[in-house]
């Protein structure tokens, strides 16, 4: 199976193997183009399998960052304290437009309450859109408007990171090439390059084989690596497996229809 605890070990330890450090987002915009790994987790839902992801980082020496709803499951506040008691990093994945119905006023307000009771938590100083596909308000128009940077955010990676010096990569659709079903979560004016120099891969394993790929295509440019991953995808449970693995096609096909017919795509 693949998306499993062990799948993730493994890639981890190959990027490892292959000369990456690992930096949390909070130092990731200092470090970019540098060969550095940053390892994103857009804690959606089930915050409890996020543990799993957290402990196998902390028994590498690696600090990882996770985002975290501001609407969420009762048990997410203990999560979050356990994951901060490993050393990672937490941050805010915020889709305050989407509940204030677009009013960016609103919306501000909910921010800078959330990120206060964020903080109780960690020194949060990185924020990270959640994509909200079903939605029609973009969670970043927000800051055409307001400025996160005045509130101590260094990072939001959609907004403050150069992706001509950070290949990016996303489990969105529990696979490593999803990026055309993808409604937010994407970057598009590079993916196209890197799709044409043949950095597509569909399962972990492919992705560790295409790690010289990677290092080769960047050999002559300074490059380092995002990866986005949603924990509730990465899981030993067969039962949950296999529920993510039979849903995804429906998933992909609404968001493919939420491409073709309503939205502005990022
Ligand atoms: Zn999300």
């Amino acid at each position: 199976m693949d998306f499993t605890p062990h799948q993730y070990h493994l890639l981890l330890i190959a990027l490892r193997d292959a000369g990456y450090t690992f930096v949390p987002m909070e130092a990731f915009a200092e470090q970019q183009g540098k060969k550095v790994v940053c390892l994103r987790h857009d804690v959606d839902k089930r915050p409890l399998m996020a543990l799993p992801i957290a402990r196998i980082e902390r028994h590498l020496g690696i600090k990882a960052t996770y985002y975290f709803r501001s609407l969420n499951d009762p048990k997410q506040p203990f999560v979050m304290r356990q994951i901060a008691a490993l050393g990672h990093e937490l941050g805010y994945h915020y889709e305050d437009m989407r509940l204030a119905q677009g009013d960016a006023d609103k919306a501000f307000t909910h921010f800078r309450e959330q990120l206060a009771y964020f903080r109780t938590f960690y020194p949060v100083s990185t924020i990270c859109m959640h994509g909200a596909p079903t939605s029609p308000f973009d969670g970043k128009a927000l800051w055409d408007t307001h400025n996160y940077h005045a509130l101590g955010i260094t990072t939001e990676p959609y907004l403050d990171l150069d992706y001509s010096k950070v290949f990016y990569l996303t489990d969105t659709g529990r696979c490593w090439d999803g990026f055309l079903s993808s409604v937010r979560d994407k970057i598009p004016q590079f993916q196209d390059q890197w799709t044409a120099c043949g950095l597509v891969f569909h399962t972990t394993q492919q992705l560790i084989q295409g790690l010289p790929k990677i290092q080769q295509t960047f050999a002559e440019q300074p490059h380092s690596i995002l990866i986005t991953t949603h924990p509730q995808r990465w899981t030993d449970n067969r039962l949950i497996w296999w529920t993510e693995y039979l849903m995804q096609p429906i998933k992909n096909e609404m968001k493919k229809k939420i491409i073709r017919n309503k939205y502005t795509i990022l």
